[in-house]
């Protein structure tokens, strides 16, 4: 895949508002927040989308959710509620190709989205 802003943001090439690294992850927040709370959650690996994991990314995947679940919880949006999205090609809205949790919270939310 070719290089997008946030392998450089996992990098620290680009400057981001990141909430919580580790070894596998990053997350920082949304540029443009559609929610008052709006965190990106990604791998430092660089999967374009959900269509590119791989059986051996299992674990991966599930260490993007718990990083989410752990910022949503230090964002204090656990128990009131949040939405964690992925879209998956520019179909579902999908701009930026590296994979992606978008975390939204701190707002009522409607269900279904559009
Ligand atoms: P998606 O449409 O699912 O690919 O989401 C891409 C998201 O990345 C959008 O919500 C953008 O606002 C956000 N975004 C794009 N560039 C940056 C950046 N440099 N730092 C933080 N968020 C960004």
């Amino acid at each position: 895949m070719s290089e997008t802003i946030f392998a450089k943001i996992a990098r620290g090439e680009v400057p981001a508002d990141i909430l919580y690294e580790d070894a596998d992850v990053v997350a920082f927040r949304d540029v443009s927040p559609q929610a008052p709370t709006h965190v990106l959650v990604i791998p430092r690996k660089p999967l374009a989308t959900l269509n590119d994991a791989l059986p051996e990314d299992a674990e991966l995947l599930g260490k993007l959710l718990l990083a989410a679940a752990k910022v949503a919880a230090a964002e204090g949006i656990a128990e009131s509620g949040y939405r964690t999205v992925i879209n998956c090609n520019a179909g579902a809205g999908q701009t930026v190709f590296h994979l992606h949790v978008h975390l939204l919270g701190g707002r009522p939310l409607q269900w279904p989205p559009g």
